[in-house]
């Protein structure tokens, strides 16, 4: 039962399958892969599901889709025997299948004295709480069953307690410098509830030690558990890891980022169309920036550059507006092709359905304006459907209804006597030229855009007319004309 020899940098990323994959821990994640792939080590999945009532497959099905979508991949996994599922070469570890494991420590602990089976039920723990907060004392288990030599009669045992020393627990974080707890304010706390269902601080000492995690890098929302694993992994004999507790991701106000008011799933953002590349760039400058002003990395060069070291202590600060800016950088460095191959599966979600070449035309003239993949669908809707829009947008600044009607019936003049084939964008602004002349280039322009693409920004509107095509732009200016006499 010892623990495995240490060889170089190893860490690891334990989620819980108990929900979505929140950005922080996707985070997390990355700067854990970044550690060990910046200095050659090892880099480990470890689900931990011991709550077997939330955890679900469902949700490590898609930590683990997520972690590929970022590109992130992990270097080790139990015996392929003892896989759940078919996940490719090795899956991760799972802690429901290490429960035999965790068994033979906790029944260490029981025999060395270390660990004892409480039998205090949930009323009599309430009472004991009652009467600590009565006389001012801090809530903690008062060790009642911590000295019992045999079961007391007619009582079950409830759950296996360590025994904490009243020490004060003090670590050395590699973010924060030297955290200290006074351990006496703990009381005994339950590491399982059975020798068959151990709960988190205790599995996570006993996996750590065993899977030869040299750094643990993990939210700062942990930090309050380390110094339990500490005493844990005295009392088991085991060597402490490197700590490294990170910043938690604020909301601009700086409350903690939560659903309330903002997405926080990963997913989601996946979902909303931001591409993976600018995703992990974005989520690893969230508490860290390598030396420089430069904003764009590869995963690579975040792997190359990261430094722990520079994380700062302060909590990172979540700006959807930054996402965004740093999502249409990538966009742009795609090929219109591979913008159209992203864009597949959701045409037929928005129900659209139209030629290749018609669409890599949308994308050509679109792609520098488009922040997320999604913004393809709304800012394109009118190529795929009649615009619809209110009819005073078709007047330019003070231009009168009946003014905005003119320069549409002229621009159907000409247009109507322009041949199906010359009806490209050089062709068509010679013609708007004349149009324009004598007057304000807007007062022509602006009522074509309004009844071409119904929206206020859009491409330069005889671009759209090219892409749409001499029939249905007749028609589109029509129509904006039978908007204003009626
Ligand atoms: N399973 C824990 C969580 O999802 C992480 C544990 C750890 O990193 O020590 O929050």
């Amino acid at each position: 039962m010892s623990p495995s020899p240490k060889k170089g940098i190893r860490v690891r990323f334990a989620p819980s399958p108990t929900g979505q994959l929140h950005l922080g821990n996707a985070r997390t994640a990355l700067f854990n892969w970044f550690f060990a792939r910046g200095q050659g080590g090892k880099f480990i999945l470890r689900i931990e599901d011991t709550d077997t009532e939330r955890s679900e497959d469902k949700f490590e099905k898609e930590i683990i889709e997520l972690l590929s979508w970022l590109g992130l991949d992990w270097d080790e996994g139990p015996d392929p025997k003892n896989h759940k599922k078919d996940l490719g070469d090795f899956g991760p570890y799972r802690q429901s299948q290490r429960i035999g494991i965790y068994k033979k420590y906790l029944e260490k602990l029981l025999s060395e004295k270390q660990a004892y089976w409480c039998y205090c039920a949930k009323e009599e723990l309430d009472a004991q709480r009652e009467a600590m907060t009565a006389e001012g004392l801090p809530q903690k288990y008062n060790g009642h069953c911590r000295d019992i030599t045999a079961p007391p009669k007619g009582k079950e045992p409830q759950v296996i307690r360590f025994v904490v020393p009243e020490i004060e627990a003090e670590f050395k974080d590699l973010i924060r410098g030297r955290v200290k707890f006074d351990a006496a304010l703990f009381g005994d706390i339950v590491i399982a509830k059975n020798l068959d269902s151990p709960l988190y601080n205790f599995a996570v000492v006993v996996d750590d030690a065993l899977m030869g995690i040299t750094h643990v890098i993990r939210g700062e929302d942990h930090i309050s558990n380390t110094p339990k694993q500490l005493l844990i992994q005295k009392a088991l004999g085991f060597e402490t890891p490197i700590y490294a507790h990170i910043p938690l991701i604020l909301a601009p106000d700086r409350s903690k980022l939560s659903k309330r008011k903002s997405e926080t799933s990963l997913l989601s953002y996946r979902e909303k169309g931001y591409l993976p590349e600018a995703t992990v760039n974005f989520l690893a400058l969230l508490g860290w920036h390598p030396e420089g002003s430069n904003e764009i990395f590869s995963l690579k060069e975040l792997a190359r550059l990261f430094d722990i070291g520079r994380v700062q202590k302060s909590g990172a600060i979540f700006n959807e507006e930054k996402l965004r800016w740093m999502n249409n950088q990538y966009v742009r460095k795609l090929t219109n092709e591979e913008i159209l191959d992203l864009l597949g599966p959701s045409f037929e979600k928005h129900q659209i359905s139209a030629p290749r070449d018609f669409i890599l035309r949308i994308i050509e003239i679109e792609k520098e304006r488009l922040q997320t993949l999604e913004d393809f669908f709304i800012e394109t809707d009118f190529f795929f459907e009649l615009p619809n829009y209110e009819v005073n947008l078709l007047k330019w600044k003070d231009q009168s209804l009946p003014d905005a009607e003119i320069a549409l019936s002229k621009i159907k003049e000409v247009f109507s006597s322009i041949s199906e084939l010359d009806f490209r964008q050089e062709v068509l602004s010679s013609s708007m030229a004349k149009l324009a002349e004598g007057r304000s280039r807007g007062e022509v322009f602006w009522p074509l855009r309004t009844a071409l693409s119904g929206k206020v920004a859009s491409p330069d509107p005889l671009i759209i007319a090219e892409i749409l095509g001499k029939n249905e732009v007749l028609r589109r200016v029509s129509l904006g004309i039978q908007k204003i006499s009626e």
